[in-house]
């Protein structure tokens, strides 16, 4: 049987919503179709909220702290229970969405397939350099030599178009000179490939296969490979972008990585139950003269994402910003000052691990516009030392006091 997390990746809210007249969209804010307040919002075309107590929504007894497209459907009253709106979200994935996904994913397979031997047949200087040489036979990666590769090895221009690996210009494909990352669902299915140019010049670094829900920004790199770590590790690193994350990978260690800094964590909130998340974004700052000059742009960004995630689950998150040393940006810099001693990486990581709190107060303070961050990151903490961190800043600060003063009168 088809399980509620393959159909939750393979059919969005959005689409959920539209065949039954739901007036919904899967992304932002707006009014709430079940008790007309505007206090909704839904995220991610996956989860949606409404912020009224009395809602409809708020009462229901399925334990779901956001609704999903389950609970669109008890919501909305076409279905009663899970069993029945299981029923109809699987003639849903049979009657085309989910035959559409599966159809791309076996395509995606083949094409990656082709991808992995050129990238056997071509060792692929940029891996070495990043120091990835063993991690490619259990994580493969693959290799596009040229703008033709695909059509050369018998893929039909159409097929090309279907997996979003086409460009405008008719017979030349999306990835040429680039080492290309297959990205999978938690179900081990392939959704998206994603090449990094090797050519230095190059104005678009990264292309990722488009025209395909969910997005890739949606997803996170390796997170097929969780439900093992779980047992294996019990933790597991994440990182910005999967060369980060390769890097970790080549040491035996655990990672996975969202793609950039636009990243949707809590759709994939259940995957991560049970593991210890220790997130590893690149410690560089906005430049003086920048309106957020000095602050850590990936982590400002991110943060948000982590808490968010934090409050809507129960997996444990930890931080850890790079050393500030002048050449070290990311996990690989890193790596490579300290000549990818493992010890020493990972000594480093549970002396500096840090807490949500304590890197929402070290990101974002003492900006008085951060301070709801900091405060939502305060409701994560089983520290008390945080706390007394927290009391302490309130007490010696008036415009904390002010905040507090201001949030309580809205
Ligand atoms: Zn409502």
């Amino acid at each position: 049987m088809i399980s509620a997390e393959q159909l939750k990746e393979a059919i969005p809210l959005s689409k959920v919503a539209a065949e039954l007249n739901i007036p919904i969209s899967g992304h932002g804010n707006g009014t709430c179709p079940f008790c007309d307040h505007k206090s909704f919002s839904a995220r991610g075309d996956v989860f949606y909220k409404c912020y009224r107590p009395a809602c409809p929504t708020n009462n229901r007894s399925s334990g779901f702290k956001s609704g999903d497209i389950f609970t669109l459907l008890i919501d909305s009253g076409h279905a009663t229970d899970f069993r029945s709106a299981h029923s109809i979200l699987r003639r849903l994935y049979d009657g085309g969405a989910g035959r559409q996904y599966e159809v791309r994913t076996s395509n995606l397979s083949s094409i990656f397939q082709a991808y992995r031997r050129a990238a056997v047949a071509h060792p692929v200087d940029y891996l070495e350099k990043r120091g990835v040489r063993y991690a490619t036979g259990t994580y493969p990666l693959g290799y596009s030599p040229s703008p033709t590769f695909l059509q050369d090895n018998g893929f039909t221009w159409q097929s090309i178009l279907d997996c979003g690996l086409g460009t405008k210009r008719e017979g030349y494909e999306l990835f040429s000179n680039r080492v290309i990352a297959p990205i999978y669902d938690s179900a081990n299915r392939l959704i998206h490939l994603q090449g990094r140019s090797l050519d230095a010049e190059s104005d678009l670094r990264w292309l990722s296969t488009t025209q395909h829900q969910p997005n890739v920004s949606e997803c996170v790199f390796n997170i097929q490979h969780l439900d093992r770590w779980k047992s294996e590790f019990g933790f597991v690193f994440l990182t910005e972008g999967w060369t980060d994350c390769y890097s970790l990978l080549e040491l035996g260690l655990p990672a996975i990585a969202t793609f950039g800094i636009q990243a949707n964590l809590l759709r994939h909130a259940r995957a991560f139950e049970g593991l210890r998340l220790i997130a590893i974004y690149d410690n560089d700052t906005f430049d003086w003269g920048h309106s957020n000059q000095g602050q850590y742009k990936s982590w400002t960004q991110m943060l948000p994402e982590l808490i968010r995630l934090d409050q809507h689950s129960s997996v444990e998150i930890h931080c850890v910003i790079p050393p500030a040393r002048s050449g070290i940006k990311d996990v690989n810099d890193w790596l490579n000052y300290i000549e990818w001693d493992k010890d020493r990486f990972l000594d480093y990581c549970e002396s500096k691990m840090k807490t949500l709190f304590q890197t929402a107060f070290e990101i974002y303070s003492p900006q008085p516009d951060q301070f709801p961050l900091i405060v939502e990151a305060a409701k994560s903490t089983r520290r008390s030392e945080d706390l007394d961190q927290l009391r302490n800043l309130i007490t010696q600060n008036s415009d904390w006091l002010e905040f507090i003063l201001n949030h309580v009168r809205t």
